[in-house]
C-alpha cells in the first residue's frame, strides 16, 4: 500500500521527543516508543502496551512502521537457513543464519543488487536497484536472531555484512545500523562481533577509520595484481591495489586492528606460482588474516576451483611466510546461500 506517511524509525530518538513535546505530550513518551521500535524491533503501534490507545492511534495517524518481511524461509542439509526477505515496496532482498557449535552468524545484506561487477559473484547479475535503510538492516538481524532462539536455542552471536551489496556504498546507512545493533537501546551487541566485508573502496576505508569504528573489517581480495584483479572486479581499475594498500595501512595505523583478506583460488585465474607470490607479498603490507573461501559455482564455465593441489601451495606458502590462513568450507549449497550464491532465484 502507498501512503505518504512518514516512516517513524527514520526519526531520532530527539526528533521522536521532540514530536511528543509537539502533540502536547511528555517527551518520556518519546523514549517509550524508542524502546518499541528499537529494542523490541515492534511492527505495529498495538504492539505497544504500555502506551495507552489514544497515543497509539495518534501514532498511526502520523506514521507506519515500514518493515520487513520474511517472504520465505529455506533450511539447508548442514543448518544454513536462508531468508527471502521483502522489503516495503516488494523488493526482495536475502539473509544467511550460519551456525556453526561455536557461533550462530547473521550474513546480512547492504543493498538490493550490487553496485560492483565482480564476474564470479551471482549478485552482481542483478544491478544495484537501491540501497537498504538502516532498518531494513536492523530488521535482517532481528529475524535471524529470533530464527537463531527458536531453532538452535542461542542468540545471535556474530554478524558478517557478506549478504548482497557492497556495504561502503551504503556506507551511511550501514553505520546507523551498526549503531543501533551495538547500543544498548538496540541489541547491544559487541562490534567486535561484527564484520564488514568490503570488495575495497580506498576512500571509504579511509573515512571508517577516521570514524573511529570498532568492528572488524574484511577485504575480499582474490588476486594481488592489477592485471588479474580487474579482469574478475573490474572496478579495480579505477580503486587499483596500491591505493587499496594506502588506505588499509592507514585503517592499520588508526585502528591496530588487523584486517581478513577474502580469497577464492580459480584454475587459470590465480593458480600461479606468480599469484601466490603477489599475494604473500601484499598480505605482508599491513598485520593480516587470510580466509580462502570455497568457490561456489554460479553457472560461469569461466571459473572454476582450482584443485587441491593449488590450495596445498597457497597454504604452505602462507604458512611460511606466518601468515594466519584458515579454508573456509562452504554453507548452505545446495540453497544457494554460500558466499556468491544470492541472487533471489526464487
Ligand atoms: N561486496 C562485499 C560483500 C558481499 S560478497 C564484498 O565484496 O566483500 C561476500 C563474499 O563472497 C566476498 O568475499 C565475495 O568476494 C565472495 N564471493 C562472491 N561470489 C562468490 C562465489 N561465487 N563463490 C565464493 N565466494 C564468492
Amino acid at each position: 500500500m502507498v501512503t505518504n506517511k512518514k516512516d517513524i524509525r527514520a526519526l531520532s530518538k530527539q526528533q521522536l521527543r521532540d514530536f511528543f513535546i509537539k502533540q502536547g505530550d511528555k517527551s518520556f513518551r518519546g523514549n517509550q516508543v524508542y524502546e518499541w521500535l528499537w529494542q523490541k524491533a515492534a511492527h505495529s503501534f498495538e504492539d505497544m502496551t504500555n502506551i495507552s490507545k489514544e497515543t497509539r492511534q495518534m501514532l498511526e495517524d502520523h506514521f507506519v512502521i515500514n518493515h520487513i518481511e520474511v517472504d520465505s524461509m529455506q533450511r539447508s542439509s548442514d543448518g544454513t537457513i536462508k531468508n527471502a526477505v521483502r522489503l516495503h515496496d516488494g523488493l526482495i532482498v536475502e539473509s544467511v543464519l550460519i551456525p556453526t557449535p561455536t557461533r550462530t552468524t547473521a550474513c546480512v545484506s547492504s543493498q538490493v543488487g550490487c553496485s560492483l561487477d565482480c564476474k564470479f559473484c551471482a549478485t552482481a547479475r542483478l544491478k544495484r536497484m537501491r540501497n537498504l535503510n538502516p532498518d531494513e538492516i536492523y530488521d535482517q538481524v532481528i529475524a535471524i536472531d529470533n530464527e537463531s532462539r527458536h531453532y538452535y536455542n542461542r542468540p545471535l552471536s556474530n554478524i558478517v555484512f557478506m549478504g548482497m551489496g557492497e556495504p561502503l556504498m551504503n556506507y551511511n546507512n550501514v553505520i546507523k545500523a551498526i549503531d543501533k545493533i551495538t547500543s544498548p537501546e538496540g541489541l547491544g551487541m559487541s562490534p567486535r562481533r561484527i564484520t564488514l566485508s568490503t570488495s575495497g573502496i580506498p576512500k571509504m576505508i579511509k573515512k571508517m577509520a577516521d570514524d573511529g569504528v570498532k568492528f572488524n573489517l574484511a577485504v575480499s581480495l582474490h588476486a594481488a595484481t592489477d592485471q588479474v584483479r580487474t579482469s574478475i572486479m573490474p572496478f579495480n581499475d579505477t580503486f587499483p591495489l596500491q591505493d587499496l594498500r594506502e588506505s588499509l595501512e592507514y585503517w592499520y595505523a588508526k585502528t591496530k586492528r588487523k584486517i581478513s583478506y577474502e580469497y577464492v583460488i580459480w584454475k587459470g585465474i590465480n593458480d600461479s606460482e606468480a599469484d601466490i607470490q603477489a599475494f604473500v607479498k601484499f598480505c605482508k603490507y599491513v598485520p593480516c588474516k587470510v580466509n580462502i573461501i570455497e568457490y561456489n559455482p554460479i553457472g560461469d564455465v569461466h571459473f572454476q576451483q582450482a584443485s587441491p593441489k593449488i590450495l596445498e601451495r597457497y597454504l604452505t606458502v602462507l604458512e611460511q611466510n606466518n601468515i594466519v590462513v584458515n579454508v573456509r568450507r562452504s554453507r548452505g549449497k545446495d540453497i544457494d546461500a554460500a558466499c556468491g550464491q544470492l541472487a533471489n532465484k526464487s
